[in-house]
């Protein structure tokens, strides 16, 4: 067997989007990177989802020249409705005085424009982490690469390989349902707008994706296997009648789903060790926040990290301000995000008509509109 030794500054483990955003702020500043993964580079060419960039995103992703405008749809409106009662607002990009309210991207075409940007003697893949030991400067991660044993050791080591399995320091709430995601194409040209139902099953999401929608078709568990086994007609049908027959569809992607769970990290920052995007906190994508705070945790990192003065990264003050910056954005997207979910999925005639008064308000109060589109467009930065 051989074995490897290696001595970074900075260990990310995880090349999805935000650790390759976290690799690509750092890129050119003082530290040594290595960017590790469990799976082959370009493993996420794989990926069914698309994502819903907030406008400030793009500024982010623009700014590390990482912005694939190809692949980018813009959202010019948002419809929030639901289906079994009244009330629905609308929420339009001109009333901002912004080209668009956000932009639709395939997850595969995010991480395909950020991996290009990196260099490629920064990844690692194909590694699955054996160990990780802190000591007072720093901290050993053991790992196998085939028949390859690796020793790294990094001033810190940086968590953004998703979602986390069992942890005593993640809190988790199961919603006990599955988003099923497909790609679908409407008989009539979306023109840009985006979707949002809400259903006594679940929140449905479609988002303008070039000529497609990109659907997140949110349901109990049990009811997701069941719309994965329909044929494309009779999927396409069990759409439109959430729709109320106003939409139609002509053809369909093959689909795929994910179960939807709050996690939240207790301790983002422990020693040597700091988690970001998905390890840090996993939301359900009914509002669109998850990778969009990740992108955050990414760039708020980076920045605590080339503002320190000495040349630890891992230094425990540095981490702990860290820490401390990314909490109201955090808790304030986790409770955003939860209390959509808790509020919407509750099909009890009174909270429908609740839901309804709310939507309500959101349509005849302006300040509560733009409240939630702040929201949308800058993420954290609508709350200060
Ligand atoms: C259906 C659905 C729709 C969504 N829609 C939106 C949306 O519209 N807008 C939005 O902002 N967010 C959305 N999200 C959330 C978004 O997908 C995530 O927040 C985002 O992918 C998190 O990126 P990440 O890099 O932290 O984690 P991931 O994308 O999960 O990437 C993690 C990486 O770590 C690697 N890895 C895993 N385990 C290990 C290990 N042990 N060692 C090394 N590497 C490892 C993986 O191979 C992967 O490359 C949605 C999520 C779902 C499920």
């Amino acid at each position: 067997m051989t074995e490897h030794q290696q001595s970074v500054d900075i260990a990310i483990i995880g090349a999805g989007p935000v650790g390759m955003t976290l690799a690509l702020a750092l890129a050119g500043g003082p530290h040594r990177l290595r960017l590790i993964d469990v799976r082959p580079r370009g493993a996420w060419s794989g990926d069914p989802r698309a994502l819903a960039l907030a406008h400030g995103s793009r500024q982010v992703l623009q700014g590390l020249q990482a912005w694939n405008l190809d692949a980018a749809t813009a959202i010019s409106t948002i419809h929030v409705s639901q289906r079994t009662g009244f009330g629905r607002t609308r929420i339009d990009a001109s009333d901002y005085g912004l080209p668009a309210l956000g932009y639709v991207m395939r997850y595969r075409d995010l991480a395909a424009a950020l991996d290009a940007r990196l260099e490629d003697s920064v990844f690692l893949d194909n590694c699955s982490v054996q160990g990780i030991r802190n000591d007072d400067t720093r901290a050993l991660i053991t790992m196998r690469r085939a028949d390859e044993t690796w020793r790294i050791t990094a001033r810190l080591v940086v968590h953004a390989e998703g979602t986390p399995g069992h942890d005593a320091d993640v809190r988790v709430c199961d919603y006990h349902q599955h988003a099923v995601v497909a790609e679908v194409r409407p008989t009539a040209p979306h023109g840009h707008r985006a979707w949002e139902r809400f259903t006594g099953d679940g929140p449905i999401a479609l988002l303008p994706l070039g000529h497609d929608y990109s659907l997140v078709f949110t349901v109990p568990q049990a009811k997701a296997a069941e719309l994965l086994e329909l044929d494309e007609h009779a999927f396409l049908a069990a759409l439109r009648t959430r729709f109320a027959d106003r939409m139609d569809f002509v053809a369909c992607s093959p689909r795929a789903s994910f179960p939807l769970a709050l996690r939240i990290r207790r301790q983002i920052a422990v020693g040597r060790q700091v988690w970001i995007g998905n390890a840090a906190q996993t939301l359900h994508p009914v509002s669109g926040q998850g990778f969009n705070l990740g992108l955050r945790d990414a760039w708020e990192l980076a920045d605590t990290l080339l503002g320190m003065a000495g040349n630890d990264a891992g230094e425990a003050a540095g981490l702990a301000a860290y820490s401390r910056r990314r909490r109201i954005d955090r808790s304030g997207s986790a409770a955003f995000t939860d209390g959509i979910v808790r509020v919407f999925a509750n099909d009890l005639a009174p909270l429908r008509c609740a839901r309804g008064l709310g939507l309500l308000a959101l349509e005849l109060l302006p300040p509560l509109r733009h409240f939630v589109a702040r929201r949308m467009i800058w993420g954290a930065r609508a709350w200060l």
